[in-house]
C-alpha cells in the first residue's frame, strides 16, 4: 500500500504559502508507517519546531489500474475519508531552500492521521461537491468545498496512473485548502465533512 499526496491543489492555499500555481499535479509520497488509522493521537516528534496541519479529502483506490483515462477514473474508487497531511514546515523550508525533496518533512512517522472511510454512494453526493472543514480547539481554521480543487479527483487519478500503477488500498491525499497553521502539544483537531465530525486527533 502506498500513499500519494497532491500539493498545491487549492488556489488560496498556494497564495498563503507564496507558491506558484502548478501546470500539472505536484506529487509526493508517504510510506505506510505515516498512517494513523482512526486519527486519534499524534505524538509531537523531537526533530521539528513547526508542525502544520493540512486537512484533506482522501481517496481509497478500489481497483488496480494503469494509464486510466479521466473519463474512467470514477470507476477506481468507492470510499473517501478525511486525513491530515502533517508537515514539518521548518524542515520543509530548509529542504526547499536547498532544492531537496520533501521526504523528511512530509513522510515521517504518524504524519498521516486519517478517519474511517465512508461510501460515496451512501452519502449520495458528487465527490467534487463536498463541504469539509477542520476545527482546532473548537475554532474553524480550514473550510472549503472540493469544487475548489485545481485538479479534480479524476484528473489526479488519471495523471498519477500514467507514471505509477495504482493498486487496491492505495490512498490519495488530494491537497489542502487555505488556513493551514501550526499545532502544539495539547491541541485537539476535529475534521468535519458534510456536517459530520469524522476525524479526531489530539496532539500529545
Ligand atoms: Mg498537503
Amino acid at each position: 500500500m502506498k500513499i500519494i499526496c497532491v500539493g498545491r491543489n487549492y488556489a488560496e492555499h498556494i497564495e498563503e504559502l507564496n507558491n506558484s500555481k502548478p501546470e500539472s499535479p505536484v506529487l509526493f509520497l508517504k510510506p505506510d508507517t505515516a498512517l494513523v488509522k482512526g486519527g486519534e493521537t499524534f505524538y509531537y516528534p523531537d526533530f521539528s519546531n513547526q508542525i502544520d496541519y493540512e486537512c484533506e479529502l482522501v481517496i481509497k483506490i478500489s481497483k488496480i489500474g494503469k494509464s486510466i483515462p479521466v473519463s474512467c477514473a470514477k470507476n477506481y474508487y468507492e470510499e473517501v475519508a478525511l486525513g491530515l497531511d502533517l508537515t514539518c514546515r521548518d524542515l520543509q523550508a530548509e529542504e526547499k531552500s536547498k532544492s531537496l525533496p520533501w521526504t523528511l518533512s512530509k513522510a515521517f512517522d504518524y504524519s498521516a492521521p486519517i478517519s474511517d472511510f465512508f461510501s460515496l454512494k451512501d452519502l449520495g453526493k458528487d465527490i467534487q461537491n463536498l463541504d469539509f472543514s477542520l476545527l482546532k480547539n473548537g475554532n474553524v481554521v480550514q473550510k472549503a468545498n472540493t469544487s475548489q480543487m485545481i485538479f479534480s479527483v479524476d484528473e489526479i487519478i488519471s495523471y498519477i496512473s500514467r507514471f505509477i500503477s495504482l493498486k487496491v488500498g492505495d490512498l490519495i491525499f488530494t491537497g489542502t485548502p487555505a488556513g493551514v497553521g501550526s499545532v502544539k502539544i495539547g491541541d485537539k483537531l476535529v475534521g468535519v465533512i458534510e456536517g459530520k465530525e469524522i476525524l479526531k486527533c489530539e496532539i500529545k
